[in-house]
């Protein structure tokens, strides 16, 4: 008698963990695409000579020239971003464009990237009237709901607290630098090990 349970007892357990583990198959998502965070201004944009344009006799910035498309297409390329870029885009890592640039220059944006022949990639500007910070936080929350977005790269303290706010690799590079880049890409190497 005692017997006969323990053989109905045996037999549920193995129904039980054959439903289980078809039920997990049915559940498990396809891992998403993997993406990364690259901001504009002073990361792969030397934007010094505009800046210094924009930049009223009283030091305050007069933000319709600093957002005049024709300046900004005359920005200088970070030529080591762009290595280290392609490189990125080998891995087969998708590469977002996300930078507080106002959204009345994001054809001028997307014009110079492709003139400067920066790897391809989704380009997201800031509304007007809104914050920086935020803006940022926003666009890679909505960024990972579709992608595993590993890395951010930015040269402003706010660019890295917004990248941390997401819970990815945030990695701070040294305003218009070049060299700087080259500590950049071993950062970069670590965070998608
Ligand atoms: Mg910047």
């Amino acid at each position: 008698m005692r017997r006969k349970y323990l053989w109905i007892g045996i037999l549920g357990l193995v129904i039980i963990s054959i439903f289980f583990a078809g039920a997990q198959k049915t559940l498990a998502q396809p891992p998403k695409p993997k993406a990364c965070v690259i901001d504009i201004d002073g990361t792969i944009a030397n934007e010094k000579e505009r800046r210094a344009m924009a930049t009223n006799p009283d030091g305050s910035t007069n933000w319709r020239k600093y957002f005049n498309p024709e300046l900004v297409k005359q920005d200088k390329p970070i030529l080591k971003s762009r290595e280290v870029l392609r490189w990125i885009k080998q891995k087969g890592i998708k590469i977002f464009y996300v930078s507080s640039r106002e959204t009345t220059v994001l054809e001028a944006t997307k014009w110079w990237l492709k003139a400067h022949n920066f790897p391809e990639g989704e380009v997201y500007h800031r509304k007007l009237f809104a914050r920086s910070m935020e803006y940022k936080i926003d666009t890679v929350r909505a960024i990972q709901k579709s992608y595993d977005v590993i890395f951010g790269v930015g040269d402003r303290d706010r660019d890295i607290t917004a990248y941390q706010t997401c819970g990815i690799a945030a990695i701070k590079v040294i305003e218009s630098s070049e060299e700087d880049w080259i500590r950049v890409k071993n950062e970069i190497a670590k965070s998608i090990r």
